[in-house]
């Protein structure tokens, strides 16, 4: 009969105890109830790994709060927890959600690293190659909008609070984003240009997932999360910061 039991008194503590926020006593209480109650270890080993999140994001930008729409779509599970009356857990609600936007939209791009192949000064001609491995079946080469080189393939996952996507970005070369060096001496410094994962719902709503920056000649992968569902995303685009589609999928 106790197969799923309902959420218990301590079930909402699990994020606060991760974080610190539980008093002396109320952490003693809760770390008795956690030697009788799966759920609740399970909820507190899933959390495990947010201080060390947390402490990878510069104090600044955990001090600064909430700055942005993020808080909607990231950890809702753990804002729900920390989100109780005290003061200390509503600063600590603004903290993770802010360290949570930042290591996702800094900590989340990862240099692929691939094996030097002799001849990084040329790609592929061709868009539509599909030489490059796929990391996961579900990869999916994503259309070309604009044409500035840039190639990526995404996949997405569907996980119990929402979806994972993974995007494998292939930049073109410096070389081929700039002017020739013979007047370098008058171009102004190189900026890589700046990107972001847009995604759009079936019902019209957009999400920001994450913003990077190109790194010319290589292959990146970049890690992002929605609380949406594979049915609930219509399109997803790859777009310059000012907003200019540059590649495209459908849901
Ligand atoms: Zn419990």
């Amino acid at each position: 009969m106790n197969t799923n039991p309902p959420l218990d008194q301590f079930s909402q503590d699990a994020g606060a105890y991760v974080l610190g926020a539980l008093s002396v006593q109320e952490r003693h209480q809760f770390e008795l109830h956690l030697r009788g109650c799966p759920r609740c270890a399970q909820s507190v080993r899933d959390l495990a790994g947010l201080p060390g999140l947390l402490a990878t994001v510069p104090e600044a930008v955990a001090e600064a709060g909430p700055a942005g729409p993020a808080p909607d779509t990231l950890l809702p599970a753990l804002i729900r927890q920390v989100r109780r009356g005290q003061r200390r857990r509503r600063w600590l609600t603004a903290a993770a959600a802010a360290a949570a936007a930042a290591v996702l939209s800094v900590g989340g791009l990862t240099l692929a690293g691939g094996p030097p192949s002799g001849s990084t000064d040329a790609l592929p001609p061709s868009v539509t190659t599909g030489t490059t491995p796929a990391h996961s079946t579900q990869a999916r080469s994503m259309t070309v909008l604009a044409p500035t080189g840039l190639r990526a393939s995404l996949s997405v996952q569907d996980v119990a609070w929402g979806s994972r996507l993974e995007l494998r970005c292939t930049y073109p070369t410096s070389a081929d984003m700039i002017p020739p060096a013979s007047s370098v001496g008058e171009q102004p410094e190189y900026q890589p240009p700046e990107y972001q994962l847009m995604l759009r719902s079936t019902t019209g709503r957009t999400q920001r997932l994450a913003t990077w920056r190109a790194v010319p000649g290589k292959t990146i992968t970049i890690t992002g999360a929605t609380s949406w569902t594979r049915a609930d995303i219509a399109d997803m685009q790859v777009q310059t910061t000012s907003g200019q589609p540059l590649l495209g999928l459908t849901g």
